[in-house]
């Protein structure tokens, strides 16, 4: 992985995605009217992985957000949204309907969206077959469609200015990173080698081992009577040659 993909790895677990700081924009949404949010913004933990896949999951006072590097910010913020509008309802409101009026809601009051509820609640849904899985999609596509993105940074910007301290830890942490990832690399390539090594050395060595039993079946050399030398082949005397005369027959 490169230094700036970590970069932004390390970044994204603090709360800062494409530019916008997720924990600010988290107070904002849990802020919003619609949200009816009762107490203070739950405990956020922000978690990444690779892939273009972000999801989420909540409790009443916490709840975790596993970033998708790849994922696009709409889908990121849409993401949080939905997590914090889970903690926002009531105990085992799941994905019903006071869960989905309340999800549009916010997304309008926030982004400046037109949602229709009444549209979105008929949407089918899905392959899913969850109707607030497909009203996470229908948000997401306004949000790209209304370009909202300039929004989320006006709304939460993230500050990147950190005390020296924090900036010789940071640069700490990426060497060591860097180095981890070079070293990584290079013990997987020698695995490779060992592994087709090991495969190498387990065919000869099993061309060995059966190598007496089909060529060293010979296990005895008898001479006979008449100067013929006879070898016992597999337990039967049958190949002979006469050393004096030349000629050869079976015995
Ligand atoms: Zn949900």
């Amino acid at each position: 992985m490169s230094s700036s993909k970590l970069r932004e790895a390390a970044l994204a677990r603090r709360g800062i995605y494409a530019g916008v700081d997720l924990l600010s924009l988290a107070k904002k949404l849990w802020a919003l009217e619609a949200m009816r949010s009762e107490g203070g913004l739950p405990r956020i933990h922000f978690a990444t992985r690779s892939s273009s896949y972000t999801s989420g999951r909540a409790w009443s006072r916490q709840l975790t957000l596993r970033i998708g590097m790849d994922s696009s910010v709409e889908d990121v913020v849409e993401v949080l949204l939905h997590e914090l509008v889970h903690c926002a309802c009531p105990r085992r409101t799941h994905h019903g309907e006071l869960f989905c009026r309340r999800l549009i809601a916010c997304a309008n009051e926030c982004f400046d969206l037109d949602l229709v509820a009444a549209d979105l609640l008929a949407l089918p849904r899905g392959s899913h077959k969850n109707l607030a899985y497909a009203i996470d999609r229908a948000i997401r596509d306004a949000m790209i469609s209304r370009s909202v993105r300039e929004k989320f940074l006006q709304l939460a910007p993230a500050r990147l200015e950190f005390s020296c301290a924090a900036k010789k830890r940071a640069a700490r942490s990426e060497a060591r990173a860097l180095h981890a990832e070079s070293m990584l690399a290079a013990w997987e390539k020698k695995l490779k080698t060992a592994e087709r090594l090991v495969m190498k050395w387990k065919k000869r060595a099993s061309y060995y081992r059966s190598r007496p039993m089909r060529e060293l079946q010979v296990t005895s050399v008898i001479q006979s009577h008449n100067g013929t030398r006879a070898l016992e082949v597999g337990g039967l005397a049958h190949v002979v040659q006469d050393e004096r005369k030349g000629g050869s027959s079976n015995g």
